[in-house]
């Protein structure tokens, strides 16, 4: 899984939460590995609904410049930390869209279809970066726990996937973590739109991880409320994921759409 490599996350924090490690072991092995993340639109106070508001309040930030504020600087320096550069792109998340999803039920359920149209424009968009090149492997996130911004970019990695782009999915964290049985639930959801699945040994860069999450201070208070100690949780994690290979992170391969590669 070495060489150039784009990592997509759909929020500020889910690279580094998921499979930092292994973007840290890229970066270390002189690939460069780029961080994109998806769903960082400016934010104005009218796009700050209720639910959103709510949102904020459990971050503890109050105005919507603030937020945008903070959450930047925390996964700049994150990506920082793993060795990598981020781009933020112009979506708003979903609890900034319109009325669309107004409570967790409707952020962690199934996506409108209006918004799986997206995902062939997003595909492209991600294509005209900068930072594209042609013989790069793309990361997007499983999709565990369901949350319909993790689906989009999924749904995106299958249209990539589908012009001949070589792509991996990353197990989306905290939800793989505090919800086992959301691993197999997606995985059966999936079908065969994913292929068997790739051990990376993380036990040199599982520090670079920690030290990454760490960076969101806004947010691992409210991620990480299951536990006091996410650096255990985490490392618990990496070592029951790696069994005898040590800490590690899994990713599964993507599918073409009607195709089983
Ligand atoms: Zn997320």
């Amino acid at each position: 899984m070495f060489g150039p490599s784009l990592f997509i996350q759909p929020h500020y924090d889910d690279v580094p939460l998921s499979c930092g490690g292994t973007l840290a072991l890229l970066a270390e092995g002189g690939h460069e590995p780029r961080m994109i993340t998806e769903f960082a639109s400016e934010l104005v106070d009218e796009m700050v609904g209720e639910f959103a508001a709510w949102k904020h309040e459990r971050w503890k930030v109050k105005d919507a410049e603030q937020v945008l504020a903070i959450r930047r600087q925390e996964d700049a320096e994150a990506a920082q930390a793993l060795g990598s550069s981020v781009r933020w792109l112009g979506l708003p998340d979903a609890i900034y869209r319109g009325e669309r999803y107004k409570s967790d039920p409707e952020l962690f359920g199934v996506l409108k279809p209006e918004e799986l149209e997206l995902t062939a424009h997003l595909a492209e968009e991600m294509r005209q970066l900068p930072e594209w090149r042609d013989d790069m492997q793309v990361f997007v996130p499983l999709g565990i726990g369901s949350h319909v911004d993790h689906q989009l970019v999924f749904e995106t990695g299958r249209r990539l996937a589908s012009g001949g782009v070589k792509v991996f999915a990353y197990e989306d964290c905290p939800y793989a973590i505090h919800t086992p049985a959301g691993v197999a639930a997606r995985l059966t959801a999936l079908g065969n739109a994913v292929g068997e699945p790739v051990i990376m040994p993380i036990a040199k860069t599982l520090q670079k991880r920690l030290e990454s999450i760490a960076c969101y201070r806004s947010q691992v208070p409210v991620i990480f409320r299951f536990t006091s100690d996410f650096r255990a949780t985490v490392t618990d994690f990496a070592i029951k994921t790696g069994g005898d290979a040590g800490p590690a992170e899994r990713f599964w391969p993507v599918h073409a759409y009607g195709g089983s590669r």
